[in-house]
């Protein structure tokens, strides 16, 4: 039956091309993302899932959309990388603490420290002039505050092993 069909193709052509022209271009976008499917479809078969149009979104279902993937790929990687996930969480437990308590020191606090403990560890003495550790004489789960009369510094070792314990050392 089709055979007796005369099919010209350049006369289809042509009024296929000024019948494009002539959309909007929303319905051009549409048009071509429906045959961006079919081919799909016909390419990867029923299993082919149409990604999601970005630019048919408006800003904030774009920002959504963004949000979504952002969350899933945390998930993801909070599942993968569970010991980064552990250091993470309490090092935001820390900092909230030390963002609640008052008073605070800066720089040049730790530096007057470090001459007046002559560039030695409070606890062992040993020389902590190129790595040390702040550490709070009382520590701030213990009601210690951010003062710098509430700081020593110690070398990483003795400072691992106080923890949250109380020195009286100096
Ligand atoms: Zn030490």
């Amino acid at each position: 039956m089709t055979d007796n069909i005369k099919y010209d193709r350049d006369y289809f052509n042509s009024s296929y091309k000024r019948w494009y022209a002539g959309l909007s271009l929303e319905a051009k976008t549409e048009l071509n993302h429906a045959k961006h499917l079919v081919k799909m479809k016909r390419i990867h078969g029923d299993a082919y899932k149409p990604r999601i149009m970005l630019s048919t979104m408006t800003p904030d279902e774009l920002i959504a959309h963004k949000r979504e993937g952002y969350k899933k790929a945390n998930a993801r990687r909070k599942i993968n990388n569970p010991d980064k996930t552990k250091a993470n969480k309490s090092m935001y437990k820390a900092r909230e603490r030390i963002g609640n308590k008052e008073g605070c020191f800066n720089k040049a606090d730790v530096l007057k420290m470090l001459a007046i403990q002559k560039n030695k560890c409070a606890f062992c003495y040993c020389d902590i002039k190129d790595i040390y550790h702040l550490d709070h004489i009382i520590p701030l789960s213990k009601n210690g505050t951010n003062c710098p009369s509430n700081i020593q510094l110690l070398c990483p070792k003795c400072n691992v092993t106080k923890s949250d314990k109380l020195l009286y050392l100096i």
